[in-house]
């Protein structure tokens, strides 16, 4: 069976009082987890991040992005995420291999590999699609709870001042040939804006609280709008934008040779000599740039590459 497309749904309710986001991100995370060979519990937290950034992406400006940065006490060391406005999104964890058994409750144990730290969010101007630097706008919290949904809602209500619920939900299931692959992943994020009638946010609280995990309602055949009208309850909604959403990187051969032409010469003389090409790894998709030795005397200055 083909998996349909992930996808994403902004839109605004109760008179613009309140902002809401819902996205389907199973076959990102699924990309993700395969490019960086995760464990179980890796896929979990990388794939809660992703969808976070997927989210946080879509509030963006068109040329913006945004970077949220896990900086882990935990056995997974760390998680980095990057997603624009288009919904393009990737990341990476610092020990993509680190796993913990399952929890009591027979869920992963993220809080586990996370345990405590800091969390990072940086809002920025992209440099690569408008050539142009600004000093970026750069909030943090410490990790209060490890479960990643929690701790981007206390980041937005307490640092960006915006009081947020976010959930974010991950289901892998076991697979012959992969070991696991991801069957479900998503999440949603629901904003109130100051002057929001009490009612209003009693009746958004109790409804969030009890819709049921975002990786059942996806599992059921739910979209991002069925998802949405679950987590408003009553509430009616408007649609602003629906979109497609990826895990997409940025880098290519053309700038890993870049990257090689501005070291110095004298260490790409070494990398011919000792490693008789030279080899580079993306952080973020796990892509290796293969330089061979032709290609690596041609970075040379003039006049070596004959030699
Ligand atoms: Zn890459």
């Amino acid at each position: 069976m083909e998996k349909s497309r992930d996808r994403l749904v902004r839109a605004t309710a109760c008179d613009g009082m309140v902002r809401c986001v819902a996205a389907i991100t199973t076959n990102l995370v699924d990309e993700a987890s395969r490019r960086h060979r995760v464990s179980p519990t890796v896929s979990a937290a990388l794939g809660r991040t992703l969808t976070a950034g997927v989210l946080l992406g879509s509030l963006l400006k068109d040329t913006e992005k945004v970077t949220i940065l896990l900086q882990c006490t935990g056995p997974i060391g760390g998680i980095t995420v990057e997603a624009d406005a288009h919904g393009n999104v990737r990341g990476y964890a610092r020990n993509p291999q680190v796993d913990l058994p399952l929890t009591e409750r027979k869920k992963f144990d993220v809080r586990g590999i996370i345990g405590g730290g800091m969390l990072y969010v940086l809002r920025e101007a992209d440099y690569y699609r408008t050539g142009l630097f600004r000093d970026p706008y750069c909030g943090s919290v410490p990790i209060v709870s490890g479960e990643i949904a929690e701790d981007v809602a206390y980041y937005l209500t307490q640092s960006e001042q915006v009081p947020s619920a976010v959930s974010l939900g991950v289901f892998v299931l076991p697979d012959e040939e992969r070991f696991f692959r991801v069957e479900a992943a998503g999440g949603f994020l629901i904003q109130t804006f100051p002057g929001v009638a009490d009612d209003v946010l009693r009746n958004l609280e109790a409804s969030v609280l009890a819709a049921p995990y975002i990786t059942e309602m996806i599992r059921r055949g739910m979209g991002p709008r069925e998802i949405l009208q679950t987590a408003l309850g009553d509430y009616a909604f408007e649609i602003l934008e629906e979109k497609e959403v990826r895990f997409a990187c940025t880098c290519s051969s053309e700038r890993a040779r870049r990257i090689l032409a501005a070291l110095d010469p004298e260490e790409l003389r070494a990398m011919l000599r000792e490693d008789g090409g030279a080899e580079m790894t993306c952080h973020f998709c796990n892509a290796m740039y293969r330089f061979d030795v032709t290609e690596l005397r041609a970075l040379l200055p003039e006049g070596e590459a004959t030699h």
